[in-house]
């Protein structure tokens, strides 16, 4: 299926981290609160790590949905699993209400004898949702569930080209992906070049781009370590000579508001804002972006229809 965003008002989106203890609870919850109140079309939860920390993003897409008015993306990496501990876990989605998957591959082990898993690349976990959802069709009212994928404005760290990462895309799309969301990217035109490259490539599907407002050098290089995308210096440099908090702070948003507003005006159909859990910076991104958000834009956005 293929989207076409124009006309439709952009759509906004907030990823979020799982709570690990009662302090990160506390304080998700009340980012929850605060991002409820700009009507986002839906909050991605990032899904990796240990045990716990998956069942605690499981135990998160639960909360948002019998508790808040806010309609969850479930992130789902295939990297180290087995085909049925897949299906149980989409199985398990579509029982608790969750009608949109993020459909990754996930990092792969440090450990080079690490069990890989039976799905090496993203695509063909999407095709399992594909086929895991047909079984699911009366629960799904006949519909489908909204599957995104990962899209890179800089080349994927294991990647041997930019230009194989959009044949990839293009690989997400054929197999059943309805959108895509970008990694971190520092330079506006690096968004462009990638929707550019994408659409003579013969993808059709929105690419919303990825942002992140980031007010300390430590999230930066942290960032950069989860990402293997290079830190960029600039604005490593602004955030290191900065005097105050709130200066990160402000620098972190303009930086975030600059890419998102080059983002629009290139024609991206939305924004996702990665939060670090700190909705701080993104609310301010989003006041200064003058994001139109009412209840009545929200259920017409492109996202609300067919992301999740
Ligand atoms: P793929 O699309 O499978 O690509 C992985 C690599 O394999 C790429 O280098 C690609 O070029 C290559 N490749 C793919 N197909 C082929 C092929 N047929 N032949 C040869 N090479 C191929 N990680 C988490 O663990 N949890 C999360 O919640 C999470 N959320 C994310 C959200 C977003 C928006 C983004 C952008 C990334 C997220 N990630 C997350 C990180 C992601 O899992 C990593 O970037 C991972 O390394 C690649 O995932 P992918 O889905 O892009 O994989």
């Amino acid at each position: 299926m293929s989207i076409t965003p124009s006309a439709a008002p952009p759509s906004l989106s907030y990823e979020l981290y799982p709570p690990v203890n009662r302090d990160a609870t506390e304080g998700v919850f009340n980012s929850i609160e605060a991002l409820q109140a700009t009507n986002p079309d839906y909050v991605s939860v990032t899904y990796s790590g240990t045990h716990a920390r998956r069942r605690a993003s499981l135990e998160l897409i639960e909360h948002l949905i019998q508790n808040t008015r806010l309609r969850p993306l479930a992130h789902l990496t295939c990297v180290g699993e087995s085909r049925q501990s897949l299906e149980n876990l989409i199985r398990h989605f579509i029982s608790l209400g969750v009608r949109g998957v993020l459909a990754l591959r996930g990092d792969l082990p440090t450990d080079p004898d690490g069990w890989r898993g039976e799905f090496p690349f993203a695509r063909y976990l999407i095709e399992l949702i594909r086929e895991v959802e047909t079984e699911h069709s009366a629960a799904l009212a006949g519909g489908r569930l909204g599957v995104g994928v990962a899209a890179y404005p800089i080349q994927h760290p294991e990647s041997p080209s930019f230009e194989h990462d959009v044949e990839v895309l293009l690989a997400k799309e054929r197999s059943g992906a309805n959108y895509a969301i970008t990694q971190v990217y520092f330079r506006p035109e690096e968004y462009t070049n990638l929707v550019d490259a994408a659409r003579r490539a013969g993808v059709g599907i929105p690419i919303i781009p990825g942002v992140i407002p980031l007010n300390s050098l430590k999230r930066l290089n942290r960032l950069a370590s989860m990402t293997g995308v290079e830190p960029d210096p600039i604005l490593a440099h602004a955030l290191e000579t900065a005097s105050s908090d709130a200066e990160r702070h402000y620098i972190g948003v303009n930086a975030a508001v600059t890419l998102a507003r080059r983002a629009f005006d290139d024609g991206a159909p939305g924004v996702h804002l990665y939060t670090f859990n700190d909705h701080r910076g993104s609310l301010d991104v989003i006041e200064r972006l003058e994001l139109p958000r009412t209840r009545a834009q929200v259920s017409n956005s492109w996202a609300a229809r067919a992301a999740v």
